[in-house]
């Protein structure tokens, strides 16, 4: 029986990394999701039999309860899942990720309350944690515990924010001594824990670090969001890689050291992207209100109309298009696709240009554009296009704002300074779908709108498109 569970947690190890590599390219994602999946409930499947080799100090208690709780679980996930709007999915991933951090912490808890059950039985009075887990597992225990704690609070906040509940990123007076002292508090107590068994200081040491997670997040504002989010994600697999650690359980060990690594590779990745250090984000909050409201722009918004717009870019020779979060809000992803397909057949060369944090997940985009039928040959990195921006009749701004902000350029008081933007303002003319004058995530005003060569196709996104690929199709 041991053979047949630890090949099958090997086996749901192998699957599960299989799956997330053919989730990197977009026409092997929906498979890598499915494999994942499947490797998911074969190591849930091998768990149910491992007391048998675990000894029965580990034998599964209360299995009616695991087994209402993951019905419900589950059952709530695949309805949520189900009916999220893809737009919502950032905030769904968020919470998931929290979900996950919150999970190893409550193992650590439930491990640490075991330990401290035993040390009040023990005859000397003198039995730490430590002695009662063993010093590696209670060492490792209690680094999952800060981790996941303070991802699951983070978590939630990062959640709060992305589903427009909590709006403020604002920075209380001396928020950085007051985080530093949270931090130094929490390492204190999880010392003490080692070296006690205490539960006044268990219970302490958790509250502080629900705090520290609440307090590390809530300061995070402008763009910064995605790297903070990236690296909850690989905080959350570093903490359930310990507690599978502490469980023997090596299904969890390989699943949370996979989700760590990949998670710190997107979060540097996200970092550079921003132009900004992991642990300013982290520490400083970076991006928030206290650290500077940019400049309010000058000048006057100039609008188009459909029909104008589709002659200018129908007698383009290049357009670029640049799909921001309100593309996906509008779902006009189809719309753009045909349009493109139009322009196409009238000589015009089209591409398409994608900041790396634009909408509001990884990847937002390119999603988004493969479901419409993009061919991946006509999108285009910042980097690699941001110098044929010169070379442009019309570039087409889609629902997108904050990515294309030259303030993250020049206004130094601007919470986006700093930001590598698309260059759509070197463009000969940039027309600029948006619904009126709303910000975008970070909350501020944006120059480009206000700039001679802008003109504003006020609108929803999908009906502003339908409404262009009217105006080319007339020409025709
Ligand atoms: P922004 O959020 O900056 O702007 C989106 C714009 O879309 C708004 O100005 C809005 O203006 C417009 N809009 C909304 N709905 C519609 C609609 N139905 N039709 C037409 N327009 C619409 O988006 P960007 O993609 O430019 O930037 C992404 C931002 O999100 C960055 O600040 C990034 O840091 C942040 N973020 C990104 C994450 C990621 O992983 N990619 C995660 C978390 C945050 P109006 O209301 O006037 O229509």
């Amino acid at each position: 029986m041991e053979t047949i569970i630890q090949a099958s947690y090997f086996i749901a190890a192998v699957i599960f990394i299989l799956g997330l590599k053919q989730m990197s390219s977009p026409v092997t994602a929906r498979r890598g999701i499915l494999w994942a999946g499947a490797a998911m409930v074969l190591a849930t499947l091998a768990t149910f039999l491992a007391p048998e080799i675990t000894g029965s100090d580990q034998a599964l208690t209360n299995v009616s309860l695991i087994v209402i709780a993951i019905v419900i679980g589950g059952g709530y996930a695949w309805w949520s899942g189900k009916r999220v709007a893809m737009t919502d999915m950032p905030q769904m991933i968020a919470m998931y990720n929290g979900m996950g951090g919150g999970a190893a912490a409550t193992i650590a808890a439930v491990e640490l309350l075991k330990a401290n059950t035993e040390a009040s039985h023990d005859p000397t009075g003198t039995m730490t944690i430590a002695d009662a887990l063993g010093p590696d597992v209670a060492i490792l225990g209690i680094l999952g515990a800060i981790i996941g704690t303070v991802s699951f609070s983070g978590s939630i906040i990062a959640w709060a924010k992305l589903d427009g509940r909590l709006h403020r990123s604002k920075l209380l007076p001396a928020q950085h001594l007051i985080n530093a002292v949270i931090a130094i508090a929490t390492v204190g107590f999880a010392i003490a824990i080692y070296f006690s068994a205490d539960l006044t200081t268990i219970v302490i040491f958790y509250s502080l670090a629900l705090v520290l997670g609440i307090f590390i997040t809530v300061p995070v504002g402008g763009a910064d969001m995605p790297v903070i989010i990236s690296l909850f994600n690989a905080l959350t697999g570093l903490a359930v890689g310990f507690e599978g650690y502490v469980l023997g359980n090596a299904a969890m060990i390989i699943a949370g050291i996979v989700v760590g690594s990949a998670g710190s590779l997107l979060t540097h990745l996200m970092a550079v992207a921003m132009n900004r250090s992991v642990a300013n984000v982290f520490f400083a909050g970076v991006g928030t209100d206290s650290g500077g409201s940019a400049t309010a722009a000058e000048g006057e918004m100039k609008e188009i109309q459909a029909q104008d717009a589709g002659i200018l870019m129908a007698f383009a020779s290049q357009v670029i298009i640049i799909p921001g979060y309100g593309m996906a809000v509008a779902q006009a992803q189809h719309k753009i696709w045909e349009l493109t397909q139009l322009l196409n057949d009238q000589g015009v060369s089209v591409k398409f240009a994608i900041h790396p944090v634009a909408g509001r997940m990884p990847g937002h985009m390119n999603v988004l554009l493969a479901e419409a039928g993009v061919p991946y040959d006509m999108i285009y990195d910042m980097e690699d296009i941001n110098a044929d921006f010169k070379n442009t009749t019309v570039a087409l701004v889609i629902g997108a704002n904050d990515v294309v902000n030259p303030s993250a350029k020049t206004d130094t008081s601007s919470p986006l300074y700093g930001m590598p933007i698309l260059d759509a303002i070197e463009s000969d003319n940039v027309i600029v779908i948006k619904r009126g004058r709303g910000t975008g995530f970070s909350g501020v005003e944006n120059p480009l709108f206000f700039t001679d060569n802008t003109k504003m196709l006020f609108g929803d996104g999908q009906k502003a498109a339908s409404e262009l690929i009217q105006a080319v199709k007339e020409l025709t």
